[in-house]
């Protein structure tokens, strides 16, 4: 069976789940055989192995920490050359995007990005995306060289499916470019404890209904009742209530997760150009009219400030 290459996104060997998401997928292509690179790539091999990696390709240099994505090209361009894999798989973060788009350049292969499935075809994987703000899926193969696939996160459910992976060092040699762009600090984001928007299997957005920035504080209890991250139309980034990190949309964020809860937002095609392929979305607005509803799979005509505060006491009794 052919081998598929899948770059694995982890902090310190703690491996992030839009890598596992994208193990799920490599099996239904071929078999798994996992890419990490930087510190701690070699504590990776259990959980890659809990989840189907065949083969865990390790590599650590301080160049994956000192520069930006070139060392990662490099490596990822070394693994290909190494497993001619029949797809290479990389998830769609930014930094995701811009490793598989240097890397299909170097290649000369055809790229897919932000795809939100993938199935095998007769002549290669056949990837789907949902396009122009949502408003057409597409199904797409690549009809040149070994397709390079961006997947966004939370597109296929992580599942187990136990491996014994034969670890091995994966032989690097930089490029003349790895080392043109050098990082010369980093500071940490402040935690806030909730997960990633981009990442989260829950969103539970704000808008213009939630009328001030105080008043988000009950946005942040139905999330945190969830264990979601909190999202917010650019009406309410705008206004100043909620950070720009967290808007979604065209020219916010986009997310897929498998529930989306819109409060006091109107639905306008920006706002749903970043959340449209979330699996199961509910909407909270007073006003029976307004577009959300016509894309919602639960809808509340209510009063935000009513319904949010007892749909969270609600699930925090239910939790016991
Ligand atoms: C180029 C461009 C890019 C854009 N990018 C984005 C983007 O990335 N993300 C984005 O979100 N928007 C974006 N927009 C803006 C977008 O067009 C809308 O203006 C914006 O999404 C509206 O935000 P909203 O739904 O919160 O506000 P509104 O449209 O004002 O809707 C507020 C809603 O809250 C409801 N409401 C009010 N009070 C309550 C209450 N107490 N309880 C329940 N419901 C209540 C109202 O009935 C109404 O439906 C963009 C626009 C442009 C032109």
């Amino acid at each position: 069976m052919a081998e598929v290459l899948v770059y694995v996104d982890h902090v310190d060997g703690a491996v992030r789940k839009p890598t596992l998401e994208l193990l799920t997928l490599a099996r239904r292509v071929g078999e798994p055989v996992a890419v990490a690179l930087g510190a701690g790539a070699g504590d990776t091999a259990a959980v890659l192995g809990e989840h189907g990696a065949v083969r865990v390709l390790t590599h650590d240099a301080s160049e994956y920490a000192d520069y930006l994505v070139v060392p990662k090209v490099d490596a990822l361009q070394a693994a290909v050359e190494a497993v001619s894999p029949a797809a290479v798989l990389v998830p769609s973060s930014a930094e995701g995007k811009e490793i598989a788009a240097r890397l299909a350049l170097r290649i000369g292969s055809g790229i897919i990005t932000d795809a939100v499935d993938l199935e095998a075809g007769d002549t290669g994987p056949v990837a789907t995306q949902s396009v122009f703000a949502a408003s057409f899926t597409t199904k797409s193969r690549v009809s040149k060289g070994t397709p390079v696939i961006t997947v966004k996160p939370n597109s296929a459910a992580v599942e187990a499916a136990p491996a014994t992976p034969a670890v091995s060092e994966l032989s690097v040699t930089f490029s003349a470019q790895a080392t043109g762009t050098k990082v010369t600090g980093r500071t940490p984001r402040e935690s806030t404890g909730r997960p990633e928007l981009t990442e989260a299997a829950i969103v539970v957005s704000g808008g213009r209904g939630v009328n001030g920035s105080e008043n988000f504080a009950i946005i942040e209890a139905l999330a945190d009742s969830l264990g979601a991250a909190v999202g917010a139309s650019r009406a309410a980034v705008d206004a100043g209530w909620y950070p720009h990190t967290n808007q979604v949309g065209q020219t916010g964020k986009s997310v897929s997760p498998q529930l989306y809860i819109a409060n006091g937002i109107s639905g306008a095609i920006q706002h749903r150009a970043g959340m449209q392929t979330s699996k199961t979305i509910v909407a909270v607005n007073k006003d029976a009219e307004a577009p959300i509803f016509d894309l919602v799979d639960y809808g509340v005509v209510g009063d935000l400030f009513d319904v949010v505060p007892a749909l969270t006491e609600e699930i925090n009794t239910r939790k016991g």
